[in-house]
């Protein structure tokens, strides 16, 4: 093993504080607007995500979720931008338009467009924007970056403290790096400029509202967005994120919804400076649910976040409240609060239909264990932006009908794989946490395989195959 940990008993406790305006490509249509899709009247709370100053949740989370578990608040839609008008093709019908220029958007973008396809890359809100997430970059994610790609790392984790609901607290360290931090509206930004440099199209200020395929001589699909315009596409790639209006039309199911709360704290510089290179994670005492403080020490501030199960909403509040307060860090004003729902997929949903496809939290690709869900989205989405390409070459059915499951087969193969894993860690934490604390503390081989998967040389579906006392500890901690 590259990887050594030691450990120690310090503990943060013990510490002080411890686009251009221009025409956009699209066409009106008399046909399609935001009311003839039969949304529901939350476009303010569908924008809500992209703005900071929020405590922010999305329109399908408005619909499902009880109000009170966010506290939404509304915020208005990005302007209508684009910076390439040129590309618009000929004919009005794109190769791929991707819907979402998140992660896994930027990623199919970027995929497309490499191959010289003209590629149509669709947001509603214009980067860069804030994005409700810890920003943990796994050795996964960092090895599925474009070519060149320049990480805006915002600090390098070696040591992580373990809590178990604020006690029995144990530090670990790492030589090896185990994962990167960034702020997520410059990471996404990058991912968005490296999907332009390779000849996507990017125009923002487009709410999507749905997406329909359109047979017989066409052979298309059309999305369709809140202000009447539609695009045209050989494929169509969804990633709009966790309450997806193409997830919709694809048919996407999940089996498990969980809630996620983060406080952005700007701290003094001297109190960013002792959390340099070290988070924090405490299993936390709502069943599955866990606490991290992911520090973002080059704009010395810390991310304090806590995730667990929807449906107890104000017991997810109060947990970031005691967190926050055990940290020693309430004394400081958080500069956003926001919280969004994470939905992992159901083994048995679609991840295409027609010539759409759905990639990232869209399709419901997450780790269902920590919600990591960068990884998956890049991941995804380079194998949507590949095979879309394939399904805009196809012109019969059956030729459409096969590349979507090529590409079906090809996220089961791998992240599936993965996902199976994490549910069965998930279903093993959420009855004995303790035990994966303990694990993890006391057992270097369980503190490797954790150094290990976070720096990517290993995932848990790996060392559940291989290490049997893994396998034991995962049927001891299920019964
Ligand atoms: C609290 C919390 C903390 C997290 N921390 C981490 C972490 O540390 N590391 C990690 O790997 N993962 C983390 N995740 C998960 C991670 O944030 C997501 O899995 C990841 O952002 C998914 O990327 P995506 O591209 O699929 O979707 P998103 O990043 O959500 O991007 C979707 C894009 O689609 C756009 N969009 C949405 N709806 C529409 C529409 N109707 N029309 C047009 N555009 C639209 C949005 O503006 C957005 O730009 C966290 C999640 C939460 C909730």
């Amino acid at each position: 093993m590259t990887d050594s940990g030691s450990s120690d008993s310090r503990s943060p406790l013990d510490t002080e504080a411890s686009p251009l305006d221009a025409e956009v490509p699209g066409r009106p249509s008399g046909r399609s607007s935001g009311q003839a899709s039969g949304l529901p009247s939350g476009e303010a709370a569908e924008a809500a995500e992209a703005v900071p100053q929020v405590v922010s949740e999305t329109a399908a989370e408005a619909e499902t979720a009880p109000e009170d578990e966010t506290g939404l608040a509304a915020v208005p839609e990005a302007a209508p931008q684009t910076d390439r008008v040129a590309s618009d093709p000929h004919d009005g019908v794109w190769d791929v338009v991707v819907v979402g220029a998140g992660p896994a958007g930027a990623s199919a973008a970027h995929a497309a467009a490499v191959q010289g396809r003209r590629v149509l890359l669709l947001d509603k809100a214009e980067h860069p924007r804030y994005k409700t997430c810890g920003g943990g970059i796994i050795g996964p994610s960092r090895d599925s970056l474009p070519p060149d790609f320049r990480l805006p790392l915002q600090d390098r984790v070696h040591v992580v403290t373990f809590a178990y609901d604020g006690r029995f607290t144990r530090t670990r360290r790492s030589r090896q790096m185990l994962f990167g931090l960034v702020n997520r509206d410059e990471f996404d930004l990058r991912l968005v400029q490296a999907a332009k440099q390779a000849g996507a199209v990017l125009v923002t200020g487009v709410t999507v509202t749905g997406v329909e395929q359109r047979g017989g001589e066409h052979r298309t699909a059309l999305v369709t967005a809140t202000d009447g315009r539609t695009f045209e596409a050989r494929a169509v790639v969804g990633a709009d994120g966790s309450a997806s209006r193409i997830a919709r039309h694809v048919g996407v199911t999940f089996d498990q919804i969980d809630l996620g709360l983060e406080a952005e704290i700007p701290v003094p510089p001297q109190v960013a400076a002792d959390w340099s290179g070290r988070i924090h994670l405490d299993w936390g005492p709502l069943p599955g649910s866990y606490g991290w403080v992911f520090p973002k020490t080059e704009s010395s501030s810390l991310t304090v976040g806590v995730i667990s199960a929807r449906g107890d909403g104000e017991r997810t509040k109060q947990y970031l409240a005691d967190y926050i307060r055990r940290l020693g860090l309430s004394g400081f004003t958080p500069s956003v609060e926001s919280g969004h729902l994470t939905r992992c997929r159901a083994e048995d949903s679609p991840l295409s239909r027609g010539r759409v496809l759905v990639a990232g939290d869209a399709a419901g690709l997450l780790e269902p264990w920590t919600r990591e869900g960068i990884s998956y989205a890049l991941r995804s989405g380079r194998l949507a932006g590949e095979w879309a390409v394939k399904v805009a070459e196809a012109g019969k059915a059956a030729d459409v009908r096969r590349e979507a499951l090529n590409y079906a087969f090809a996220i089961k193969a791998g992240l599936g794989v993965e996902m199976r894993a994490g549910k069965q860690l998930l279903g093993a934490f959420e009855r004995r946490p303790y035990l994966f604390h303990a694990a993890v503390c006391l057992a270097p081989p369980a503190w490797r395989a954790f150094a290990r998967t976070t720096q990517g040389h290993t995932t848990f579906a790996q060392v559940l195959r291989q290490y049997r006392a893994a396998r034991k500890l995962a049927a001891m901690a299920s019964r």
